[in-house]
């Protein structure tokens, strides 16, 4: 492989229903960044149908050129056309650079494309970089359970692939003004190319939670000990008229939606009053919640780092503390 002859930053844009997902403008605009410190252009893909008119939103959101491919069999994602098409592009046009949104449909698409194309993949990255002197992507993740970070390079095989968590990467500051190319890629797609039928798509019904838009958080840590305890913080959010929130470490188990998830990696929050349960106070949390109005902390241990943010420290076990809140306040309330 001569690494050489790969160029460019390309950028795969998710769509569903035609919208264009907000992870893939986070990559364009990282890409752009990435581009610009190696004196190269940013690509951006977009697969569907009927989805050409996409292309200025991708151009004013920071790419240069945009390369569609439009057909029915892309209209819903499924993993052998997509992953055939994206193939297809890299043959052709060889990225040095290739990123991808850490969705469900990246994370399903981004491994196998890197295999077909015998080069390496780093997944769910939070940050990227370009090695002074090599001109290499350093591609940063987090390892071992988060206790550590690790950058990695993959210096002997391009396109240098990653999929990119999304939240992490701040939006290129839309500009209508940008102008760009935009260029068809026809792919010739066979019966074998669609090995699954799609019958139906159920979509889970639940609603959207905005606790950026909350004036109360009651939020919950691993320190609640079990994804049942959420009902008591939910008692007590209801009581205030709040919300409830959560840390990644509670999320990341499954105990609670991500769309709950307070802090670097999840939402940015400023509401008038935020009660952190059970939650230690790691510099990634606190980076999403300490611009809170009034900040109340209950934890067990004297010395969590929650508690030099808070406003009122509680040192308790939330078991006792919680219900105690809650009597008080529909005393109160009587
Ligand atoms: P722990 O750190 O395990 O803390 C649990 C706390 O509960 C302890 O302080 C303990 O004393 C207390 N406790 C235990 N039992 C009780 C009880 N019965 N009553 C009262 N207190 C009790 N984290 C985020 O929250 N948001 C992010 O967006 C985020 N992004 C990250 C991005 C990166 C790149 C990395 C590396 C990490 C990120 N993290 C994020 C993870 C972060 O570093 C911490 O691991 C995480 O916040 C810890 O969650 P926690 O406080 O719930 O759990």
């Amino acid at each position: 492989m001569n690494i050489k002859e790969f160029k460019g930053v390309y950028v795969f844009v998710e769509q569903r229903e035609g919208e264009i997902q907000r992870v893939s403008l986070e990559l364009i605009g990282k890409g752009r960044e990435l581009a610009d410190k190696i004196g190269e252009s940013v690509t951006a893909i977009i697969l569907g149908y009927n989805i050409k008119d996409k292309a200025d939103t991708l151009i004013h959101y920071g790419a240069d050129e945009v390369i569609y491919i439009d057909d029915k069999i892309l209209e819903v994602y499924m993993t052998e056309p997509y992953a055939k098409a994206l193939t297809e592009v890299i043959e052709s046009r060889k990225p040095e650079i290739f990123l991808i949104g850490a969705t469900a449909i990246g994370r399903d698409l981004a491994p196998r494309v890197s295999a077909r194309i015998h080069t390496g993949l780093t997944a769910d990255c939070t940050s990227l970089d370009i090695e002074e002197g090599t001109g290499n992507l350093l591609m940063t993740r987090p390892a071992f359970g988060g206790n550590l970070m690790a950058t990695i390079v993959c210096p002997d095989h391009r396109p240098q692939m990653s999929t990119v968590r999304p939240g992490v990467m701040p939006l290129f500051e839309k500009d209508e003004s940008r102008v760009g190319k935009v260029e068809e890629f026809k792919i010739n797609f066979s019966k074998e190319d669609v090995n699954v039928e799609i019958l139906e798509i159920v979509k889970e019904k639940k609603q959207k939670i905005k606790i950026e838009e909350a004036n109360v958080l009651v939020a919950g840590g691993r320190g609640i000990g079990n994804p049942e305890k959420f009902e008591l913080l939910k008692k007590l959010a209801d009581e205030l008229g709040g919300l409830v929130a959560a840390s990644r470490a509670v999320v990341d188990a499954g105990w609670i939606d991500r769309e709950h998830q307070v802090g670097q990696t999840g939402k940015t929050v400023r509401p008038d009053l935020y009660i952190a349960c059970g939650i230690s106070g790691a510099i990634q949390h606190l980076a999403g919640m300490e611009e809170s109005d009034f900040i109340i902390a209950i934890n067990k241990d004297p010395e969590a780092p929650i508690f030099e943010v808070a406003d009122i420290g509680i040192v308790g076990d939330i078991n006792k503390v919680i219900p105690a809140l809650i009597e008080e306040i529909e005393a109160v309330k009587k």
